[in-house]
């Protein structure tokens, strides 16, 4: 698929009732946040099983705290981007029509703005008990109710996601008329199929991505660049 045009894809925006956009990590990088499988991410200086996994958590909860709050700080020290801040505008144009389903457990789009977001991999400011199911957002280590672990509030490897977050995110991606697709490999399953599901309900997919993913030979428009650059030149462009 070739590079489409800005105003092509301002253009079936324009034309369309409902939106729905898909975020990933991608989303928060041109915010200091680091992605996890590009070639500088996460994964490259971290071991993901050790670290996101419950069998990493109940090997060593300390480390895997450690880690979560080192994260934590670098969210709470950066700030949501021009790419954020478009897709808060895209939803205060379409209203109750648009709806903003993220991989991000950063919570930046909600700082830019963003108040229909479907948290679909939790997030990374809240606790939850590994027992009861309890979530905090404090730095309690025990649960108050069931003296469990307290855990970080993010799906973890071969966790299942919110189900009642998942329906809401693939009833978005079956009724919309464009989907955006923005800064994400689209290798992590459920949220991956989302794409797919909406084309097949007849939606066109764009994808926003400065790299080819597993998804680009099958979206209706391919932008390729950054979502801080990309994402306002949409705006603009659109009528
Ligand atoms: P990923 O690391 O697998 O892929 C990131 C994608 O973003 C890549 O395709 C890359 O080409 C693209 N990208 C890099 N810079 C970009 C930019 N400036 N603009 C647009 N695109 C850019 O991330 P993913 O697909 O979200 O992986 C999913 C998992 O990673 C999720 O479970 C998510 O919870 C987790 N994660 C979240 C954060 C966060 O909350 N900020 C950070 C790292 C990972
Ligand atoms: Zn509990």
């Amino acid at each position: 698929m070739s590079t489409s045009s800005i105003q092509a894809v301002a253009n079936a925006l324009d034309a369309s009732a409902r939106v729905c956009v898909l975020t990933g990590a991608g989303v928060s990088a041109e915010s200091g946040v680091a992605t996890f499988r590009d070639p500088d991410g996460l994964w490259a200086r971290f071991s993901p099983y050790e670290l996101a996994s419950m069998d990493g958590f109940l090997a060593n909860p300390e480390r895997v705290r450690d880690w979560y709050n080192y994260r934590r700080a670098i969210i709470n020290s950066v700030e949501p981007n021009a790419g954020h801040a478009a897709l808060a505008t895209l939803e205060r144009m379409f209203g109750e029509n648009f709806t903003l389903v993220t991989q991000n457990v950063d919570r930046l789009h909600q700082r830019a703005g963003s108040v229909r977001v479907l948290e679909v991999h939790g997030s990374i400011h809240d606790n939850r008990c590994n027992n009861c199911d309890h979530v905090r957002s404090d730095d309690e280590l025990v649960c108050p109710n069931c003296s469990s672990a307290m855990r970080p509030n993010v799906v973890w490897f071969g966790e299942d996601l919110p189900q009642d977050v998942f329906a809401a995110a693939e009833g978005a991606a079956r009724t919309c008329d464009v989907m955006l697709v923005v800064g994400t490999s689209a290798d992590v399953w459920p949220a991956a199929g989302l794409p797919m599901t909406a084309k097949m309900a007849g939606a066109q997919i764009v994808e926003i991505n400065p790299n080819h993913t597993s998804l680009t030979q099958h979206v209706h428009y391919v932008l390729a660049g950054t979502s801080a650059v990309i994402l306002p030149q949409i705006i603009e462009a659109m009528t």
